[in-house]
């Protein structure tokens, strides 16, 4: 039963990869995706947030509001402006009336904007429109690293 497809078996249990640039020197550091079964409920979803996030959800959970929540998991973000990068949990939180209550965002400060969701592309191991953050080139090699379990 070796016929999983990468995708399913990503999904299950997450996996690392680094994003290095064919035309300069730039190498990330190393970017989680995936849900994992880490995720399976707030409490989890705590451990994977940091700084004002997690203060956040800590209240909202606390005060007992979360109905739901929705977690694509570790994903990539990028700024359209300065295509600064950052890998971060992804949570959207609803209350029991179906309404927002607290949704990730990746603000980047220097430009006052939202970083833009970069999904990957599995398949083709690269995430389209991604682009260098230091020479702006696109099309950057994915090199994946270990699966974590
Ligand atoms: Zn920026
Ligand atoms: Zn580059």
């Amino acid at each position: 039963m070796f016929n999983l497809s990468k995708r399913f078996i990503v999904s299950l249990m997450g996996q690392s990869y680094f994003i290095e640039c064919p035309k300069c020197d730039y190498s990330s550091s190393e970017i989680t995706m995936g849900v994992g079964f880490l995720f399976g409920n707030i409490d989890d979803l705590l451990h994977g947030l940091k700084g004002e996030d997690k203060k956040t959800v800590q209240f909202l959970h606390s005060r007992k509001t979360i109905h739901h929540h929705y977690s694509r998991g570790y994903s990539l973000y990028q700024c359209p402006e300065c295509h600064s990068l950052e890998n971060k949990c992804h949570l959207d939180l609803y209350n029991s009336e179906g309404e927002l209550l607290f949704s990730t965002k990746s603000y980047c400060d220097p430009c006052q904007k939202n970083r833009d969701y970069m999904p990957e592309d599995l398949e083709k191991e690269t995430i389209p429109n991604l682009c260098c953050p230091k020479c702006h080139h696109h099309q950057l090699s994915l090199s994946l690293g270990a699966l974590w379990d």
